[in-house]
């Protein structure tokens, strides 16, 4: 099984939606099935508008995480996982579908497609976090994207969610800068 993939699935979830710009790409039914499409098309077919309810609670919940671990606060980071690891528990089952190796699903049995994501996103995150750290969790500095990320650099220095951040908060440091040497010259 691949840890980064099913915490990526965290982090996806989280980025749904873009608290800095008031956007949201999870508020029905078809948001979902667009959402899963990508990573988990199986699921799609299954999914229903109550789904759609419970993600977006998880989400509040797994942002709450990220959002504890940027700001330092390691043991409410730990402590807010915790009570969705209790919430969405995970029944592992080797699977060889198709032409994979066997390899295991995290939660084949869980009820809904809501609380089958939820533990596999909870169990990823919780594996990456306890293998790379819980200050690996970052949320964007380029205000007002509040996208989160799991920092796997060498030299722990990511700050943005993505290049394109990183280059729009190079460029609004350039402008900052400019204007204070223009400020200072008169
Ligand atoms: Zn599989
Ligand atoms: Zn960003």
């Amino acid at each position: 099984m691949d840890i980064a993939h099913y915490a990526e699935m965290a982090v996806l979830l989280v980025n749904t939606e873009d608290p800095g710009r008031g956007r949201d790409r999870l508020t029905s039914l078809d948001d979902l099935r667009a959402f899963l499409g990508p990573q988990r098309s199986l699921w799609c077919n299954r999914a229903t508008a109550a789904d759609v309810e419970e993600l977006r609670a998880v989400r509040a919940r797994l942002r709450v995480v990220f959002e504890k671990a940027a700001a330092g606060d390691e043991s409410s980071a730990v402590d807010q996982l915790n009570t969705l690891l209790t919430d969405y528990p995970v029944s592992p089952q080797i699977s060889g579908h198709d032409d994979h190796d066997w390899h295991l699903h995290m939660s084949d049995r869980a009820p809904t497609v809501a609380s089958g994501y939820a533990a596999n996103a909870s169990m990823g995150l919780a594996m990456q976090m306890t293998t790379v750290g819980v200050n690996r969790l970052g949320v964007c500095q380029a205000p007002p994207c509040r996208d989160v990320y799991i920092d796997v650099s060498t030299n722990r220095s990511r700050r943005y969610c993505s290049d394109r951040c990183a280059t729009r908060a190079n460029v609004a440091a350039y402008r900052a800068r400019r204007r204070e040497q223009a400020a200072a010259q008169v």
